[in-house]
């Protein structure tokens, strides 16, 4: 893994900087810059906090979501993270839903699920929260997955993370940089050596991040909370604790990472136990969405010969399980092994089984596109499929991808610009948007959508390449001048930050 401090790391000072000019110059494209650089990195009205005089005060939630969005780049980069639309997405809306009735309904929070069998949530300040595909597989309700990322948004919305940080002493190389890499460190790998790959302090810091008792128990009964206000089952949230202190008693010597950051004991499952009596219980049933998450989780995780099995025999059994969802991890792995009449088959069960879905409409769609399913106007079905599910992101995908296989290049360009406007943090957009420049040979804008999708993915340096390339492409007034615009503020925080990281 890259270092954080070796990557371009955007400062808070710039960004200010960035802000102001940005409003005034950018009009098409202001909405991306102000969603980029506001939204996270807002000012103080009369000046900037040294960032070395962190320790003297409490960390803002201006700076808090600064290091949330720090770690983000490095989390981005890694091929852990699972870029996956549809299972983010889900993972969004569950959060999205427990967040809103939380103590902070209004904070923006975001959820995103590592590709790691070891089982493991983590929050970051600002609202990040990532949880490890292994965790998912292993919750046996969907209130269970509640529980965890309830826990999680306690942790966030009562400052957890920041109130550790600001408890420490910083000598003058502290940079929010070094507090994101520690705290990313401390999350999301407890037991990594990162401190040679960080630094010494960030090393010290990590060892110190661990939750406290007093914090779990406090994450506890708020999690708790807005469980119960979700409309969850509330008896999920002891009942997966247990499960997963008894199953570290089996597995001696190998907690899982979960239970390192957050030290579980007997007190606190007594705790949880002893509130969870005294609120009404009821079952509740798990949506359809996190049953066809699982699945789809279980065909990424398997050979499609395995998944194939797998399902078959689950159909077969008749017992346990979601049949709808256990026939749509069949279809998909009979679609990934080019095994297209059966795949069409058991998808014909499957539409009279299930109800309107957007992960089934999704599927739908890749059997038509592989030639599984006949279908003469593949452009009507998406349109009519992204009316449908208009925020179900891998369908406006897979849309595009039709339009550009089908030449019709303006109505993909129009599809992405409308998206970009609701989704302008999205760098899967402009890649897309970059390829249809790129067909029509359109290459100074093709290059400036490349360095939007690079500077989304954190690689500063990445993204002015791409507008220097923009800048000798065309000659296109309007956008020359803003490529020139950015090119000058995007290389005032490479020299910035470069003159930081030198110090
Ligand atoms: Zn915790």
């Amino acid at each position: 893994m890259r270092s954080i401090l070796t990557r371009p790391v955007i400062t808070l000072s710039t960004a200010c900087e960035l802000k102001r000019k940005a409003v005034i110059i950018l009009d098409m494209k202001k909405i991306l810059l102000i969603a980029l650089y506001t939204t996270s990195m807002l000012c103080h009205a009369e000046g900037l906090p040294d960032l070395g005089d962190i320790s003297q005060e409490a960390i803002s939630p201006q700076q808090e979501r600064q290091i949330g969005e720090q770690s983000m780049y490095q989390i981005r980069a890694d091929k852990s993270y699972l870029d996956d639309a549809e299972i983010a997405d889900y993972l969004n809306l569950l959060g999205g839903q427990l967040a809103s009735n939380s103590s902070e309904p209004g904070l923006e929070f975001e959820f995103f699920a590592i590709n790691d069998n070891a089982i493991n949530a983590f929050a970051m300040p600002g609202g990040f929260i990532g949880v490890n595909t292994g965790l998912i597989l292993t919750t046996q309700s969907e209130s269970e997955l509640a529980s965890v990322l309830s826990h999680e948004i306690a942790h966030v919305t009562q400052h957890h993370l920041a109130r550790m940080v600001s408890g420490q002493k910083f000598d003058s190389l502290a940079s929010l940089a070094v507090i994101a890499a520690a705290i990313l460190a401390a999350r999301s790998n407890p037991d990594a050596a990162m401190a040679t790959v960080i630094g010494a302090q960030a090393g010290v810091m990590q060892r110190q991040l661990n939750f406290t008792r007093t914090h779990e128990q406090e994450a506890d009964r708020i999690g708790l909370g807005i469980l119960r206000n979700s409309g969850f089952d509330v008896r999920a949230m002891p009942a997966f604790f247990e499960r997963m202190q008894k199953a570290t008693r089996l597995l001696e010597g190998n907690t899982p990472p979960y239970l390192r950051t957050h030290p579980l004991t007997n007190e606190r499952i007594a705790d949880m136990a002893n509130r969870v009596q005294q609120m009404p219980a009821h079952l509740v049933p798990d949506s359809l969405s996190f049953q066809l998450v699982r699945a789809k989780l279980h065909t990424m995780q398997k050979s499609p010969q395995e998944a194939i099995a797998y399902f078959s025999g689950a159909l077969g059994a008749q017992k346990f399980g979601n049949p709808v969802a256990q026939r749509y991890g069949l279809v998909s792995a009979l679609l990934q092994s080019r095994q297209h009449a059966r795949a069409a088959q058991e998808f014909a069960i499957l539409r009279k089984q299930a109800p309107a879905n957007p992960m089934i409409t999704t599927l739908a769609g890749q059997l038509r596109r592989a030639g599984a399913i006949v279908d003469q106007d593949l452009i009507a079905f998406y349109r009519s499929a992204t009316q449908n599910f208009p925020q179900h992101r891998a369908l406006t995908y897979d849309y595009t991808e039709v339009l550009l296989q089908e030449k019709r290049f303006s109505d993909a360009l129009t599809l992405l610009n409308q998206q970009i406007t609701a989704h302008p943090n999205d760098p899967r957009l402009y890649e897309l948007q970059a390829r249809t420049y790129a067909v029509l040979g359109r290459h100074q804008e093709e290059h400036h959508a490349l360095a939007y999708n690079y500077i989304l993915h954190g690689n500063l340096r990445g993204s002015i390449e791409q507008l220097e390339l923009a800048k000798q492409a065309g000659n296109d007034f309007h956008e020359l001048s803003t490529i020139e615009t950015e090119l000058k503020q995007f290389r005032e925080i490479a020299a910035a930050h470069a003159k930081n990281s030198g110090k």
